[in-house]
């Protein structure tokens, strides 16, 4: 399983019906949050999600918009019984804030919150286990910001099961073929790994980059995702006010998605001035570029 679940896609400020930017992404048993934006925790239980299945917080920036929800889930996860560790990596600056606030607030924590404070100048993990690998990298924005590539962790191929009979496979020589080495046989012949196994199943990989402008590297950095999370704050009237607060528009984010040949662009962070129906104006706006397109929705949940 890999899921990504929509918990907030609007930009700067909540509005009636949109919340401050927050996803959860589900792989295997693992899960993460990215950005937790003012009621996200609300937003869990609103959707079904429950709180202490978290794993781990991922923050993109220090705008508030993308994390003053934080201080009420960490709290709310302590009183609802939590003792298993939280991870949290987010910009320098978060810890001692987040610190700060717990102490003056009289707020012991039951479990252990880890924070780890990330800096990347290029693609770098943050982590990996069982079931997926976290990479971070820098984008361009007002503040120090990252995005996020969640890749998925695949099982260990399967054994051909003609390839055990035939060659008489030991329970090792199985290990060696399912890590992709080749077999020897007595005589010398070397029969290649992909007779002995299965191909093994290529791995989804999600990005989200929220919030940033246009830099030329990050098609690169993106190229080829099963899907892509791009902010698009504005709609290409608004260009210079794009470029000003480093934000990308409609058009400047199916680009982005076109030159990274990504399977499917999912927008988000949408400015309030695009309510209801004029959110179209956004979708529109990126077809025209990108044809395989999908609006950030409240509540939906996407297989990546
Ligand atoms: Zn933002
Ligand atoms: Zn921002």
């Amino acid at each position: 399983m890999f899921t990504l679940s929509i918990l907030g896609s609007g930009a700067a400020t909540p509005t009636l019906g949109r919340h401050c930017s927050s996803q959860l992404v589900t792989v295997g048993s693992f899960r993460m949050m990215i950005d937790c934006g003012e009621g996200s925790q609300n937003q869990m239980k609103l959707y079904h999600h429950r709180l202490l299945s978290l794993d781990a917080v991922l923050i993109s920036h220090l705008h508030g918009d993308h994390w003053f929800g934080l201080p009420g889930l960490i709290s709310s996860m302590h009183l609802s019984g939590r003792t298993k560790p939280l991870y949290l990596y987010a910009p320098e600056g978060l810890k001692p804030l987040i610190e700060t606030i717990l102490a003056v607030s009289g707020s012991g924590l039951q479990y252990d919150l880890i924070i780890e404070e990330i800096s990347p100048q290029q693609p770098e993990v943050l982590f990996e286990n069982q079931w997926c690998k976290v990479t971070a990298f820098p984008l361009v924005h007002s503040v120090p910001t990252y995005g996020f590539m969640v890749e998925e962790v695949t099982p260990l191929p399967n054994i051909r099961k003609e390839a055990i009979s035939r060659y008489d496979l030991t329970g090792e020589q199985c290990q060696a073929a399912k890590r992709g080495e080749d077999l020897t046989l007595a005589d010398g012949t070397i029969v290649p790994n992909s007779w002995l196994v299965h191909p093994r199943k290529t791995p989804h990989r999600y990005a989200y980059c929220c919030d940033t402008a246009w830099f030329d590297q990050l098609p690169r950095w993106v190229e080829g995702v099963d899907m892509l999370c791009l902010e698009c704050t504005f709609d290409t009237t608004l260009q210079s006010l794009a470029d000003l607060r480093k934000h990308l528009t409609a058009k400047q984010a199916a680009e982005i998605a076109a030159a990274a040949q990504v399977d499917r662009l999912l927008l988000t962070h949408f400015s309030a001035r695009y309510k209801d129906e004029k959110i179209e104006i956004l979708e529109r706006e990126a077809k025209s570029v990108f044809e395989n397109v999908i609006l950030a929705e409240e509540g939906s949940t996407l297989d990546v």
